[in-house]
């Protein structure tokens, strides 16, 4: 296990402070949809979905998943991580989203 705690960088900081990094224009309406939770509170012990996402973007709250829409990088990984397919993803609308800023 690397030496940084849970949710820091190597460089120290936290996820939340890269987020600062990138800009989103979230949409009102998810477009990350978990279709049954009882799948998640019943079948996948490790909720796995926490882990492998890399914006932190699901969060075990007890007995639901708590979904952070707005902070999603659109990387598709959830797409094919959860091992019941029980994510619905797709892109957000047009204009919604994450913005990269380069340079
Ligand atoms: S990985 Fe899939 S089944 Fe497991 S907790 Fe996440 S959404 Fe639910
Ligand atoms: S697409 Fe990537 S960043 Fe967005 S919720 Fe899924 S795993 Fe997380």
């Amino acid at each position: 296990m690397s030496p940084e705690g849970a949710g820091e960088t190597a460089k120290g900081q936290t996820i939340e402070e890269k987020q600062y990094l990138v800009r989103f224009n979230a949409d009102t309406k998810s477009h990350l949809h978990v279709l049954d939770p009882e799948i998640c509170m019943t079948k996948c012990p490790d909720k796995i979905c926490t882990i492998f996402c890399p914006a932190d973007v699901y969060k075990w709250e007890e007995v639901r998943m708590h979904v952070g829409y707005e902070g999603c990088h659109e990387c598709g990984s959830c797409r094919i991580g959860c091992p019941y397919q029980n994510i619905k993803w797709e892109y957000p609308k047009g204009g919604h989203g994450i913005v990269f800023r380069l340079g």
